[in-house]
């Protein structure tokens, strides 16, 4: 397992990529198979954990001198392996290095899309997208991804469903949570609860970048009654603010290629009120995990029709699509038929 530089696994709060790597490490590890991750220095996990750098590196997220040198590292170990240790299958969740070099090893790569198609990601892909099995996360993302590109599979991002608390009876407050960048609309779900009148906690990292947006967009809001922020939130406090609010708000305007988040409150019972965009309007099944609307005054009427909403059956759904178990499965498939193929050939499959 093949994880970024720049955050360790578990991360300590914020870091999606991450917190994929360490959920589907630990189920594989759990159904038998003996797994090594090579990660960010300060990550715990039950397979055999490799770091390769001294540091982590959360502010210079996709700064190649770092990425190169973590992919460079891991293919020298992973190469250097005696015969009988020898790796069947990398699973790549590393930016673009290891893709790009996925020819340079004689070890297969299955590699999972974890961003969003863009002019230049596409030209990427067009160009190195043969050299390993590439696995989507949701349909959404794939429906920009270039025809020529021979993706495997969908499947989508894990969560530990057991381990986030499932709450019925919920607070007075709503939920924003994620980064501070106009995309993810932290100054729109203001402007929805506003309208709602009901309270909003944010809570996110405020990346290298992101402060001037934060300072005028954010946070002459915030008040600590009507408008509190929480900063960075991890571990239970991050369960127990998911967990009681009446409704995580995802006033996205980007084509999210999926979000975690929503699968997390949704674990928690909590139903999610999100612009129709991107993964969105496939983990928010309108009406029963939630409602996707158009605007921040949609956004605010469906809060009062929350009730509406069965807290369990945001759970079940979400137990049902993306529990690790389900995900792991799918891998699993992948990975067999990767071991006893070459890439292209599942590819062209
Ligand atoms: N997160 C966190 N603490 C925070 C903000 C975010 O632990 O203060 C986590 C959040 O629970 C999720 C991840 O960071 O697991 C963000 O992933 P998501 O897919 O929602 O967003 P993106 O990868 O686009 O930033």
């Amino acid at each position: 397992m093949l994880a970024p530089p720049w955050i360790s696994v578990p991360p300590p709060g914020y870091g999606g990529v991450e917190w994929v790597v360490s959920a589907l490490t630990e189920a594989l590890v759990a159904r038998g198979h003996a797994v090594t991750l090579f990660c960010a220095p300060g990550s715990a996990s039950t397979a055999e954990v490799v770091t390769l750098l001294d540091v982590p590196h959360p502010d210079e997220i996709e700064r190649s001198l770092y990425e190169v040198d973590h992919v460079a590292r891991a293919f020298e170990a992973i190469e250097a392996a005696s015969a009988g240790d020898r790796f069947d299958v990398i699973h790549d969740h590393c930016g673009f290095t290891a893709l790009a070099m996925a020819d340079r090893i004689g070890t297969p790569i299955v590699h999972t899309l974890h961003g969003q198609f863009t002019p230049s990601t596409a030209a990427f892909y067009t160009r190195h997208g043969h050299k390993a099995v590439l696995v989507g996360i949701s349909r959404a993302q794939l429906a920009a991804a270039p025809p020529s590109l021979g993706v495997f599979e969908t499947i989508p991002n894990p969560i530990d469903v057991r381990a986030w608390p499932l709450r019925e009876y919920k607070d007075d407050y709503l939920l924003w949570i994620g980064r501070m960048t106009p995309e993810k609309g932290p100054h729109r779900a203001i402007a929805a609860a506003r309208a709602a009148g009901v309270p909003l906690v944010l809570a996110g990292v405020i990346q290298p970048g992101q402060q001037a947006f934060f300072d005028s967009e954010v946070a002459p809001h915030i008040d600590g009654d009507r408008v509190r922020f929480a900063g960075e939130v991890g571990g239970a406090p991050k369960h127990a603010l998911f967990a009681g609010a009446r409704a995580l708000l995802m006033p996205i305007r980007w084509e999210e290629p999926f979000g975690m988040v929503m699968v997390e409150a949704m674990a928690c019972g909590t139903p999610v009120i999100a612009f129709a965009e991107g993964a969105a309007r496939e983990l928010v099944v309108d009406g029963t995990t939630g409602y996707l609307v158009a605007d921040e005054q949609a956004m605010a009427a469906a809060v009062s029709r929350l009730s509406g909403i069965a807290p369990r059956d945001c759970r079940r759904w979400v137990a049902m699509h993306c529990d690790v178990d389900v995900v792991a499965s799918a891998y699993e498939r992948i990975y067999r038929s990767v071991a006893l193929c070459t890439p292209a050939t599942v590819a062209s499959a």
